[in-house]
């Protein structure tokens, strides 16, 4: 058994691994903290080295939809791995899944499953270009789609730019054709389309946003999107890979009733293991390797324990889909709850949520788009996330992500949280920041 305590073990961990961490978030860093080591979770609580506790909202991100160590579902690990971990040759438990995605979803006629949600994307995007014979992108400032070249960009100066590479090691010629809008500015992705419409490959877009905090889409957004492309012959793309299977148990599509040409997963469809997958119409899937000429391949891809667990994980929201209502119904009393809270102590503060999915701005609103959201108090936030970390409660250690309920969040869960929230709010906010 490992007995050190996380910051020991996070002085090791940086010898060895840059920033001690696997994906930068994790580092604490945005809200001046060093990480936490887990040692187990289960249910909402995720249990540190150092023997704290915690009520549990970053939920690995999203996959965990059904809490930690959801019996079912670890059963299924079990049983599938005395079969063995990757034969490199089809199993029948990746048809399973296939089904069932293209059942869920309308828009899903085939599916390609990925190991990541980043391999979805970039897969979606050479696919989008292939059917279109066109190299232009668009994607909207504050939408995160994986860390792929041509869509780790954020948007230059000037109304209509062209993206600049957000990281070095792009390079200017890979991000030259991705063109960034606002998101909510339906008029700003008219004027691009009027511009250079036909040599725009796809729209690819959050249909909710959750990588800039939760930021809905402005009624009639996603339908002008949908037009736009319909008039210019471009590929709409919803990157579904937190919304798929959370929002509802046919993604922000059956919400909002729309239908993207392709559609990329991840996150929800592993329960927790690598897993990504991108689909749409059977007429530009076909274009995939080995039918089509698209090449996309992974020695990995529909891994057998993966597929597996994913499988158990759809099923369980497939026969109980009022885990989506009971979602909601938990996410709108923590809105309410802190709504009260904010209103009691007159700060500058909003819930954003859309149904299971919210967040809390440290801000003035309205929050409509990637600007809007920068305007809030990150070093407030910090503190805010401190004093949650005192009082027992994980939230993203981030102002910019998405709090993540599960099935397993409890009435006790929500009322610890919001007692919490209260005298958290109370002194992380206490100077300055009055209306
Ligand atoms: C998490 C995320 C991704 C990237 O998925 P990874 O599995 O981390 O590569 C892509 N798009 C959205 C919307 C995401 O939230």
């Amino acid at each position: 058994m490992n007995h050190k305590r996380s910051g020991e073990i996070f002085e090791e961990a940086k010898k060895y691994i840059p920033g001690g961490v696997n994906s930068p978030v994790r580092a604490f860093r945005s809200v001046g903290l060093d990480p936490i080591f887990i040692e187990r979770a289960e249910g909402s609580r995720i249990y540190d080295v150092d023997g704290n506790s915690y009520i549990d909202y970053i939920c690995s991100w999203g996959p965990l939809i059904l809490g930690h160590s959801n019996k079912d579902v670890l059963e299924g690990i079990e049983e599938a791995i005395a079969r063995g971990t990757s034969y490199g040759v089809p199993s029948p438990v990746e048809v399973e899944v296939a089904k069932m995605i293209t059942e869920a979803l309308i828009s899903v006629d085939m599916v390609r499953m990925v190991n990541s949600g980043t391999e979805a994307t970039m897969s979606a995007i050479r696919l989008a270009r292939a059917y279109t014979g066109r190299s232009k992108i668009i994607k909207f400032e504050g939408c995160y789609h994986g860390h792929s070249d041509s869509l780790l960009v954020k948007a230059g100066s000037g109304a209509i730019t062209f993206g600049v590479p957000t990281s070095p090691g792009v390079p200017e010629d890979t991000t030259r054709h991705t063109i960034i809008c606002t998101y909510n500015d339906l008029e700003s992705v008219k004027r691009v389309f009027e511009k250079e419409g036909k040599d725009i490959a796809c729209i690819i877009v959050e249909p909710v946003a959750g990588n800039m905090g939760v930021v809905a889409p402005k009624e009639g957004f996603l339908e002008g999107l949908r037009s736009i492309c319909d008039e210019y012959g471009s590929v709409l793309i919803f990157d579904e890979v937190i919304t798929g299977f959370r929002l509802s148990y046919g993604g922000a599509q059956e919400v909002y009733n729309i239908k993207p040409d392709i559609t990329c997963l991840g996150k929800i469809i592993g329960g927790g293991l690598p897993v990504g997958a991108y689909g749409g119409k059977r007429e530009i899937m076909e274009l995939v390797s080995p039918v089509g000429p698209v090449y996309q391949a992974g020695t990995l891809s529909g891994n057998p324990l993966a597929m597996t667990i994913g499988y158990r994980n759809l099923k369980i929201l497939k026969d109980n889909r009022e885990i989506y209502i009971e979602l909601e119904n938990k996410a709108k009393r923590l809105e309410e709850g802190i709504n009260n809270i904010i209103k009691e102590l007159n700060i500058d503060a909003h819930v954003s949520r859309v149904k299971g999915m919210f967040c809390l701005f440290l801000g003035k609103g309205p929050f409509e788009n990637y600007n809007d959201v920068m305007k809030c108090d990150t070093e407030k936030y910090s503190a805010f996330f401190r004093e949650m970390l005192e009082r027992g409660i994980l939230i993203p250690p981030s102002q910019f992500e998405a709090w993540f309920l599960s099935a397993e969040h409890s009435d006790e869960d929500i009322e610890e949280t919001l007692k919490a929230c209260r005298e958290a709010l109370k002194v992380a906010l206490k100077v300055a920041f009055k209306r």
